[in-house]
């Protein structure tokens, strides 16, 4: 392709709202553009990155045996009453009216949906297990779009779904998933760990995220650095105390996976805590003896003084000054008062096999139980994060532990049979009983993929793009093009380099050298070709984008070089 000709809307500057490094490179190097928050349209560059995750993404897929069909995004209203989920998912979900007020739903995810086909066409064990995915365009209404395709309103994502007819089945689908996973964010250049995780809204029992490490991620994991240990410590809970603050949890007699300090007071709680603004009180509800359980769960919802005031008493409030409570960011969905000296904290969730107890969180689906620990699966770690602080030794190598922020780019599930008894999906087993088909699903964040692979690989100059994901794998530059010597050899080179395979994007465009050479660091694209005074002994210039080394090559030394 020649640059020339090629939409590549590369900018000097960029907006100042683009807080995040992907972000901004995305917009500067003329990759995608907003049309509003959250949404946005990918310019040719950005839909060939898009395009080579999807493959790499549709290759695993099929190699694992699962196969790709397309579901609509228009989802009548009543298979989502079905399910329940009309009520429960609340106002990330688009809804809007046909014109005889019929209502619908833009898919925020396909459960409901693929269960009524597959509830319509499969019918006995026979026909079991099947796994089928779609790459597919979703829609969430999220509370707070931003960092550009790192969290949309409208996004790409990859959704699979297993159907089997029984347990031992669904765990070979979801480790089938898994290791899919495993090659797909490898293929892709992520540095990633793979995390057990709640299951928020979706309802499972059985889940792990898989985490691209990244500053700018929004949850944070314990990692040890010379093993493969990793857990997610947000998910459900409030970060897990600094080095000192830990000395403050008296120690307890209660299972190992519970932690009961001695707090009195809100501020304490948020002291030990250490609660960043983006983390609030959730929900609280009754452990199964009785005790008051304060559930920690990431999320921003509007802050309600007064039910906090009615549910603490006064005093405890007044302890807070009216900063405080904005920081705390606000109190949702409390059940019932909340005696503080009671409270178990429940600080582990998420991390080794959330907790022995259930808790029922006020809020439908956010139910969290008691999840195995007899797995073996790759790159997952089941920390006892009982005790662990930064700086910390890892119980399994020794070596300090360190915390890292992650992006959830891919999320697996065993879902079980809650969609497929809502929705009346069922099978007649080898004995004619009719049996609910028993579910998994299978998300990976297409789109976040791209922006992920972006915030892990670039520097000052721009992306330094993976050759797996690359727009293009050479950029050819001719430094002056109005010089028939140097076209000549461009010309030559870029016929050569298309016929060994390269994708190659050839800038003929007639721009000062300077701008050009900032541009090819700034596309970062794995090798740049240039074409420049040597041309007439046929000498050329490569250099790496990564490294930023570069060679001087004759014609035939770089073309042998690429057979
Ligand atoms: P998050 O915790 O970031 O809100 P999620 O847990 O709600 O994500 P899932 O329902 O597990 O997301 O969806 C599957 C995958 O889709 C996620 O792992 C993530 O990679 C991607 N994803 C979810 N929400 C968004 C979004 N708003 N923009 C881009 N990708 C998203
Ligand atoms: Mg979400
Ligand atoms: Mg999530
Ligand atoms: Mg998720």
């Amino acid at each position: 392709m020649k640059q020339q000709r090629m939409l590549i809307p590369t900018l000097r500057d960029v907006p100042g709202d683009a807080e995040a490094a992907s972000h901004r490179l995305m917009l500067r190097a003329g990759l995608i553009r907003q049309l509003s928050s959250g949404i946005y349209s990918y310019l040719p560059l950005g839909l060939k990155a898009l395009q080579h995750i999807q493959t790499i993404v549709r290759e695993e897929m099929d190699a694992a045996g699962a196969q790709e069909m397309l579901m609509p995004a228009l989802h009548p209203s009543e298979l989502w009453k079905a399910s329940g989920r009309w009520d429960v998912y609340g106002p990330e979900l688009m809804r809007l009216e046909d014109r005889n007020g019929r209502e619908f739903a833009l898919g925020a995810t396909h459960e409901e949906v693929i269960t009524s086909i597959v509830k319509d066409e499969i019918h006995s064990y026979k026909k079991l297990p099947v796994t089928l995915y779609q790459i597919q365009t979703k829609y969430r209404d999220e509370r707070r779009p931003r960092f550009g395709l790192l969290r949309g309103r409208e996004f790409l994502m990859k959704d699979a779904y297993s159907f089997d007819s029984s347990a031992e089945g669904l765990d070979e689908s979801y480790t089938s998933m898994y290791n899919a996973y495993v090659n797909i964010f490898t293929r892709c250049g992520l540095q990633f760990r793979a995390v057990e995780a709640d299951s928020g809204a979706i309802g499972g029992t059985d889940t792990h995220e898989f985490m691209a490490l990244a500053e700018v991620g929004e949850d944070t994991i314990v990692h040890c650095p010379s093993c493969q240990y990793a857990a997610n410590l947000e998910k459900a809970l409030g970060r897990m105390p600094e080095q000192g603050a830990q000395s403050q949890a008296s120690a307890t007699s209660e299972p190992a996976k519970i932690h009961t300090p001695a707090i009195s007071s809100i501020k304490q709680l948020i002291q030990f805590l250490q609660i960043s603004p983006q983390q609030i009180i959730k929900s609280v509800a009754l452990d199964v003896d009785g005790t008051p359980v304060i559930v920690l769960l990431r999320g921003d919802y509007e802050l309600n003084e007064i039910k906090l005031k009615q549910t603490l008493g006064a005093a405890d409030v007044s302890m807070l000054s009216e900063n405080e409570i904005l920081k705390l960011g606000s109190i949702a969905g409390f059940i019932g008062p909340v005696g503080l000296p009671n409270v178990k904290i429940l600080a582990d969730i998420s991390t080794r096999g959330i907790i022995d107890a259930v808790v029922g969180a006020n809020e439908l689906d956010y139910h969290l139980t008691h999840v195995s620990l007899e797995r073996d699966l790759p790159h997952t770690t089941y920390l006892d994060l009982h005790n662990v602080a930064e700086g910390e030794l890892c119980s399994h190598c020794g070596h300090e532990l360190l915390f890292a922020k992650g992006i959830e780019v891919g999320h697996v599930f065993k879902l079980g049979t809650k969609y497929s008894k809502s929705l009346g999906a069922t099978f007649s087993d080898e004995h004619g009983n009719s049996e609910p088909i028993i579910m998994g699903c299978y998300g990976i964040g297409v789109s976040r993929v791209l922006a992920a692979v972006i915030e892990q690989n670039y520097d000052e100059q721009g992306i330094i793009w993976p050759e797996t994901i690359a727009p293009f794998s050479i950029h050819l530059l001719t430094v002056q093009p109005q010089n028939e010597i140097q076209m000549k050899l461009s010309q030559d080179l870029y016929t050569a380099l298309q016929q060994a395979g390269y994708s190659v994007l050839w800038d003929d465009r007639e721009e000062r050298p300077g701008v050009k050479f900032n541009d090819a660091d700034l596309l970062g694209f794995p090798v740049r070709v240039t074409v420049g005074k040597k041309a007439g002994d046929r000498i050329i210039e490569c250099k790496e984008r990564r490294s930023g080394l570069s060679y001087e090559f004759t014609v035939q030394q770089l073309l042998a070089h690429c057979q």
